[in-house]
C-alpha cells in the first residue's frame, strides 16, 4: 500500500521473534473495511501481525482502535476485505485469542484463583490441572498471596494482574489488549508494562495492544500502528533495545513525535 508516501507507510511484518517456545499466530487484514454495517470506521486496512510480535495501536479517541481489536477478537466481522488468522478467515471468538479490557471484567463473586480457572474450566481442563495452571500464573504475576481473595479486596493493579493471568493461563496464541492499564496510576502502570514484557517473553503469543500513551506504545511495541482519518496511517518499527530512558535516541525521538502528532497532541 503506498498511495501517498506521507500518510501510508506500511512496513512488512518481521519474522517471528526469537522468544523460546514461540507459538504465536499470524493476524492479517487485507483491504479490510471495519466497523458496524451502518457505520464503517476504518477503510483500506492492510496489516500483518507476525507470530510472536507485539504490535501497539495508537490514535485519537473514536478513531477505531477498539473496532480493530473487536474485529480481531471475532466480535465484529469485516464489512469488506478479509481478516485472517494464519491464512484462514476469522469466523468468531476463540479461546486462541484472549481479550483484556481496561474495565475490570473479573467476576466479583469468584476469588482471583476462581477467575483465572474459569476459562480453563469452560475449556474442559480437568480440575487438578486448572488449579495448578491458575496457581502458576498467579505466581508469575505476583498474586500467590492474594489467590483466595475476592476481586473487591485487592487493588486495581492487582485486579489487572489477575486479568492478565486469566488471559494467559489458557495459552492463547494471541492476546488482544484494549487500553488495559488506562485506569492505573503511573507507577502501577509502568510496573504492569514490565510485568507484561516479562510474562510475554515466555508465552510467545502475538500481542495487539491498544493504548493512548505514547511511551507505553514505544516501550511495549515491536511496531506501532498509527490510526487516524479512518485508516491505518502508518506502521513503524520501534527502535530497540526496549528502553524507557532512551529519549535522546534520534530515531526514537522522531517516532515519539510522529505518535504524539497522530494522537493530536
Ligand atoms: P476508539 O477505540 O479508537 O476510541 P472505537 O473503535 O471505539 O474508537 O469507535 C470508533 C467509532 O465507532 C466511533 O465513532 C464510535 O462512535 C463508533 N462506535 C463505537 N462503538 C459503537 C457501537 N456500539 N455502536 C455504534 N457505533 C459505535
Ligand atoms: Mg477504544
Amino acid at each position: 500500500m503506498s498511495t501517498s508516501s506521507e500518510t501510508v507507510e506500511t512496513v512488512a511484518a518481521p519474522a517471528a521473534t526469537s522468544r523460546e517456545d514461540v507459538h504465536g499466530t499470524r493476524l492479517t487484514f487485507r483491504a479490510a473495511v471495519l466497523g458496524r454495517p451502518d457505520a464503517p470506521v476504518l477503510h483500506d486496512v492492510d496489516l500483518d501481525v507476525a507470530p510472536g510480535e507485539i504490535l501497539t495501536v495508537v490514535g485519537p479517541s473514536g478513531c477505531g482502535k477498539s473496532t480493530l481489536l473487536r474485529t480481531l477478537a471475532g466480535l465484529l466481522s469485516p464489512l469488506a476485505g478479509a481478516v485472517e488468522q494464519d491464512g484462514s478467515p476469522l469466523t468468531g471468538p476463540s479461546a486462541d485469542r484472549a481479550l483484556v479490557f481496561q474495565e475490570d471484567a473479573l467476576l466479583p463473586w469468584r476469588t482471583l484463583r476462581g477467575n483465572v480457572e474459569l476459562p480453563l474450566a469452560i475449556g474442559g481442563v480437568p480440575r487438578a490441572e486448572r488449579r495448578s495452571r491458575a496457581e502458576s500464573w498467579l505466581g508469575r504475576v505476583g498474586l500467590s498471596a492474594q489467590a483466595g481473595q475476592l476481586p473487591h479486596r485487592v487493588s486495581g493493579g492487582q485486579r489487572q494482574r489477575a486479568q492478565l493471568a486469566r488471559a494467559l493461563a489458557d495459552s492463547p496464541r494471541a492476546v488482544l489488549m484494549d487500553e488495559p492499564f488506562g485506569a492505573l496510576d503511573a507507577q502501577t502502570r509502568s510496573g504492569m508494562q514490565d510485568l507484561l514484557v516479562e510474562v510475554l517473553r515466555g508465552s510467545g503469543a502475538t500481542v495487539v495492544f491498544v493504548t493512548h500513551d505514547v511511551d507505553e506504545a514505544l516501550f511495549l511495541g515491536d511496531r506501532v500502528a498509527l490510526l487516524g482519518a479512518g485508516r491505518v496511517a502508518s506502521v513503524r518499527d520501534v527502535p530497540r533495545p526496549r528502553d524507557r530512558g532512551a529519549l535522546d535516541d534520534p530515531a526514537r525521538a522522531a517516532l515519539r513525535r510522529a505518535v504524539l502528532s497522530s494522537l493530536g497532541t
